[in-house]
């Protein structure tokens, strides 16, 4: 497993400290993307029917009406106690009714248990639907429910993105830890080096539920912020622009991808296009700081 030198060099320029999610085009983006590391790949099917998944999220959101946020006490309150703005224990009741377009709007691939999971979403009842949600949020979720739960994550992800990019941002806290997410308090899916003015060079951790991103020094543990034990791993001979970035001090680790490599390369898409990583640092003994909402692991 080689490991990569690590670039200490400071950040050209002042960073942005937080990227809200762009509605018109993210989605959309990534569906592409997992269109095309679909292609040759062995999991091909798979990524094919995610990419399906992500355009109905698209589809979706591009006909959401503006949604209503936490009233300005609450957002007082949360900013006071530098706390995320957004809930989503408190998710709007909206989120269901997301949860029945994307159902309707997929057709179920061959793959075992999908077809099933879209059957039993169709007919399940809000009461049902709202467990699910909290399965998925806080809960341990059984193995039959693994299914079912990546179209509850899809959902989750459309209204929650749609309410990051109505947030104004003076609305969210100064950052104290690196972990979660600012806007709504969700775990990072991984991190991104991203190209541009402003931005280039520069790391920013992605939302796995809001698709907010916040900026994080490079070579800086996203689970336990110390500087001093980070590595970069990547399969060998994959000229892959994704590695997996650990920490010897808390064992965790999360993906990097860096858009100098691949100006395309999607945090979502591109973590589950690379599991082939995720089995050799898994193998290593180091645990993933965040989760992929559109793979989710079950009680083992
Ligand atoms: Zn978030
Ligand atoms: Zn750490």
């Amino acid at each position: 497993m080689p490991t990569q030198e690590i670039d200490f060099s400071p950040p050209t320029a002042e960073a942005a400290p937080y990227l809200r999610p762009v509605t018109a085009s993210l989605f959309a983006e990534r569906a592409e993307r997992f269109a095309h590391l679909a292609i040759g790949h062995s999991l091909g099917d798979w990524l094919n029917f995610l990419g399906q998944l992500t355009r109905a999220q698209h589809v979706v959101l591009q006909t959401l009406p503006e949604l209503p946020l936490p009233d300005s006490a609450t957002l007082e309150q949360a900013r006071r106690h530098g706390m995320p703005p957004l809930d989503p224990g408190a998710r709007p009741a909206v989120w269901r009714e997301v949860l029945r377009q994307l159902v309707r709007s997929l057709e179920a691939p061959g793959a075992a248990g999908v077809g099933e999971a879209l059957l039993s979403l169709r007919e399940a009842t809000d009461s049902e639907l709202e467990k699910l949600a909290d399965t998925l949020l806080d809960g341990v979720p059984e193995a039959d429910q693994a299914a079912r739960l990546v179209f509850v994550g899809a959902a989750l992800q459309v209204v929650y993105t749609a309410l990051a990019s109505q947030l104004a941002a003076g609305r969210w806290p100064a950052l104290e830890v690196h972990g979660v997410c600012p806007c709504c308090g969700s775990l990072p899916v991984a991190s991104v080096v991203r190209l541009g003015a402003a931005i280039n060079n520069l790391r920013y951790l992605h939302c796995s539920l809001c698709n907010s991103e916040w900026n994080v020094p490079r070579a800086t543990c996203s689970a336990c912020s110390t500087d001093q034990s980070v590595a970069l791993h990547e399969i060998e001979g994959a000229n892959s622009p994704v590695r997996a970035e650990t920490c010897d001090a808390c064992n965790s680790y999360l993906k990097i991808v860096y858009q100098e490599k691949d100006p395309h390369v999607d945090p979502v898409a591109d973590d589950l296009a690379t599991l082939a990583l995720d089995m050799l640092v898994d193998e290593a003994g180091y645990q993933r700081a965040g989760p992929n909402l559109l793979l989710i692991s079950t009680a083992a």
